[in-house]
C-alpha cells in the first residue's frame, strides 16, 4: 500500500434517500481522481479493484485544496489555476 494521497475534483453533490425512510436523506460526495497520465480500461479496472479494497467502508475526510500565489497570496481552487495566474500576473518575475 501506498501513503500517496488521492487528489481528485469533486464532480457531483446530491442527497441520496436512505432505504425504507421516505423522509430521511444522506449527502453523497462524487470524487473524480485526477490521474497521472491517461490509462486503459484494463488498467482502471486494477485501480477500481485496489481502491475498493483500500477505502470502501473507511472514514474519510473531504477538505478543499487551496493552490495559494507565493507572489501575492491570490489563492486558486486547482495547480492549473495557479499556474496560469503566474503566466498572465508574474511573468517578469519568473525565476
Ligand atoms: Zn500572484
Amino acid at each position: 500500500m501506498t501513503e500517496k494521497r488521492l487528489r481528485g475534483v469533486v464532480r457531483e453533490i446530491g442527497l441520496e434517500r436512505e432505504e425504507g425512510r421516505f423522509h430521511s436523506f444522506r449527502v453523497r460526495i462524487g470524487v473524480v481522481l485526477k490521474g497521472e497520465r491517461p490509462m486503459d480500461y484494463e488498467e482502471g479496472e486494477l485501480l477500481v479493484k485496489r481502491l475498493r479494497r483500500e477505502l470502501l467502508g473507511k472514514e474519510v475526510e473531504v477538505e478543499p485544496l487551496i493552490y495559494r500565489c507565493p507572489l501575492c497570496g491570490r489563492d486558486f481552487n486547482s495547480e492549473l489555476g495557479l499556474k496560469r495566474h503566474m503566466r498572465r500576473s508574474h511573468r517578469e518575475a519568473k525565476l
